[in-house]
């Protein structure tokens, strides 16, 4: 049996993105560890009462996920508009999962300002990438969960591989 595996809710297909879509794409790993029913979907924002469709986060200031845990950066909307504990809400809510669940992995969405694991946007919302994890994916890797954003990086660390009789 596989173990149980946190999904990004929006890669898991559920219209929960800020602009009310959702990221699933063609991927039959994906469908395959969606057949093993081991894929726990969540979203962190809408979790924690974020209405879909809602305004765009980004981090803003230094750090990244773990800047905004320590006090060093922040969310915030195009506008101005300063989400900061929502987001940290949304992550705290997932960690709650986690615990009761006994998740050690996670297949979250890149770029997201709660669920990026390898990029983010910088915050001054022109577009810019730059390295680093978003608020739910930084509380989450401090308490050793393993957070991927390709399903076959999670696999491989979970020493799987996908069968060949697979559809
Ligand atoms: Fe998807 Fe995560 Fe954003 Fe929710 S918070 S829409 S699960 S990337």
């Amino acid at each position: 049996r596989l173990p149980r595996i946190l999904i990004s809710a929006c890669r898991f297909g559920q219209p929960v993105r800020y602009d009310g879509g959702h990221t699933r794409s063609a991927s039959p790993l994906l469908d395959w560890l969606d057949a093993e029913g081991c894929l726990i979907p969540f979203c962190p924002e809408v979790a924690a009462g974020a209405q879909t469709p809602r305004p765009s986060g980004e981090i803003l200031g230094s750090g990244g996920g773990d800047g905004v845990l320590d006090g060093t950066a922040r969310v915030v909307e195009a506008d101005g508009s300063d989400v900061t504990s929502l987001y940290v809400t949304g992550a705290r809510l997932t960690l709650d999962l986690i615990r009761q669940h006994g998740i050690t992995h996670a297949l979250l969405q890149d770029r997201s300002p709660s669920c990026g694991s390898a990029v983010i946007y910088d915050g001054r919302f022109t577009g810019t990438r730059h390295p680093g994890h978003g608020v739910t994916t930084a509380l989450l890797r401090r308490h050793g969960v393993r957070v991927f954003a390709d399903p076959e990086s999670l696999l491989a660390d979970l020493g799987l591989s996908i069968p060949q009789d697979s559809p």
